[in-house]
């Protein structure tokens, strides 16, 4: 039996964070009583005419142009229809064989297409409590009917469920940069939907897939693809077929229900929309859209790790949080214009890599931010300016003083601000060492103190010294760098 590679496409809906909906004038919103954003024309009274939302068009030319898509000159809507309690007009608005957004790409996996289309309202399947005349009944909520939505559908590019899990959290962080949505799986401004199979490694034609519905984490869309994966692998493997279906994942039991078969698969009579004219971006609309793009997720993370040589993960912790990454590139900046306005004598200021102003933001910075009890978003009420953490840093760099000594410094920047230079000295927290022998006298103490540990470090205990290397922290309350304590106890002990 050849070993069975997975095969996966995904459809991902973005709520569009536009004002109103995608049709009608509606205010869109998100917990507000139900039915209180609706109007005749998004509850499908007769007569009404549909007008597209221009900052929708807007929104997803932007979606389009991030994922690198063949935006068309002329795309078309269609009626896609369906009966539903929660589609009063028994029809959907989308686009189907010409979208706004064509063939793209991001990262490796090819996007398909992406379109405009409008939401559904909202059902709530009421318990024993909502039962009406004895049954159980469903309540329409029509404040989000009509919601604008663009729809990205990828090629079958993925290979296994941590990778798409991974790409989907690229493709939200890349779309959330873009400022067009809230992309909240959670309340549904992101839903997923993995389409899966699996075919004998090395072959090419795709096997019979079946479609999990509506993830509402990526850590559950995962586990989903994987259940599903296990459970095709196991069909097959025993020499049976896959069946195409649509499955629910229930992320609590692990269970993969079927909400329905491909006998029961819709037939959606696509038709042409008539009450609607093609969409037809001018070139001021493409080359607005194309001007307001960020520097995207994928790019900033490549450029850290090609430019800066930060490790991928790093990069990638920047990349997903622009306004972190801004901060640490004002720091990193700050470090090398410093070393610029010293004099050379005193100043190796850009001997600091990028991955050391890097750990200092990510790693000491957020670290403590977080011991005050601060958020992590407190670097942007910058009681630590770029400019004070790059001259810390420069000065742990350069050993003025030892890295826990910084720490302290910076604890106190967070607390209450100020110059590190002068915090440095005023608490006393100069580097020890050096050539003043007050340092050498310590470490002598210490040894004279812990005749045992002496003993064991001459006769080849490497870790005994760890006793000595603590007394002289203590001693010197950690103002002295480790290094160079090392080295002073085997000077001293002639090792
Ligand atoms: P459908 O007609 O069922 O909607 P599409 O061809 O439109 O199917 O594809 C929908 C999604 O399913 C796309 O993301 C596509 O990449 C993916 N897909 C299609 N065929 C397969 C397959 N055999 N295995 C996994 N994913 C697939
Ligand atoms: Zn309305
Ligand atoms: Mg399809």
């Amino acid at each position: 039996m050849p070993e069975l590679e997975a095969v996966i496409g995904l459809e991902i809906h973005v709520q569009l964070a536009t004002r109103t909906k995608m049709f009608c004038g509606c205010a869109l919103s998100f917990g507000d009583e139900p039915n209180v954003h609706t109007c005749p024309i998004c509850l499908a009274h007769p007569g009404v005419l549909p007008v597209p939302n221009e900052e929708a068009v807007r929104f997803a030319l932007k979606i389009g142009m991030a994922l690198g898509c063949e935006i068309a000159p002329r795309s078309i809507f269609h009626r896609k229809n369906y009966f539903y309690p929660d589609n009063p007009k028994a029809y959907q608005i989308s686009q189907y064989d010409i979208p706004i957004c064509g063939a793209g790409k991001l990262g490796e996996i090819r996007i398909t297409r992406a379109h405009l289309e409008e939401d559904a309202a909202k059902t709530i399947h009421v318990g024993e409590s909502g039962r009406i005349h004895g049954s159980a009944a469903s309540l329409v909520d029509f404040n989000r009917g009509g919601t604008p939505l663009v729809e990205i559908v990828t090629e079958p590019d993925l290979r296994g469920a941590a990778e798409a899990a991974e790409w989907a959290r690229l493709l939200r962080e890349t779309v959330r940069q873009l400022g067009v949505s809230d992309v909240n799986m959670e309340e549904g401004s992101l839903r997923v939907d993995a389409n899966v199979s699996v075919r004998p490694a090395g072959t090419e034609e795709l096997g019979t897939k079946t479609e999990l519905k509506n993830m509402n984490s990526f850590r559950f869309l995962q586990r989903g693809i994987e259940a599903e994966l296990e459970r095709q692998r196991e069909i097959v493997g025993a020499g049976g077929t896959v069946e195409q279906e649509t499955l629910h994942f229930d992320p609590a039991s692990g269970d993969l229900t079927s909400l329905r078969s491909k006998e029961e698969a819709h037939d959606y009579r696509y038709f042409p929309e008539p009450d609607l004219v093609a969409i037809a971006p001018t070139e001021a609309m493409l080359a607005a859209a194309r001007e307001s793009l960020p520097e995207l997720p994928a790019e900033r993370q490549a450029r850290y790790e090609t430019e800066l040589r930060l490790d991928p993960e790093q990069a990638k912790r920047f990349a997903g949080d622009p306004a972190l990454s801004e901060y640490f590139e004002a720091t990193f900046a700050a470090t090398r214009a410093d070393s610029e306005t010293e004099d050379d004598s005193q100043s190796d200021t850009a001997a600091i890599e990028p991955r050391v102003v890097a750990n200092w933001v990510s790693g000491d910075l957020i670290a403590t931010l977080r011991a005050a009890d601060k958020t992590d978003e407190d670097f942007r009420d910058p009681t630590v300016p770029p400019a004070a953490l790059a001259a810390l840093a420069a000065q742990v760099a350069t050993k003025a003083i030892s890295h826990g000594s910084g720490r302290k410094v910076l604890t106190i920047l967070v607390e209450e601000g100020g110059d590190p230079k002068a915090i440095v000295e005023r608490e006393g927290l100069a580097q020890m060492g050096g050539d003043d022998g007050e340092l050498a006298a310590i470490v002598a103490a210490a040894i004279e103190g812990d005749p045992a540990a002496a003993e064991q470090i001459r006769s080849g205990n490497g870790k005994a010294i760890g006793a000595i290397v603590g007394a002289v922290m203590r001693e010197t309350k950690g103002r002295a760098d480790g290094g160079e304590v090392n080295r002073l106890i085997r000077q001293q002990l002639g090792l």
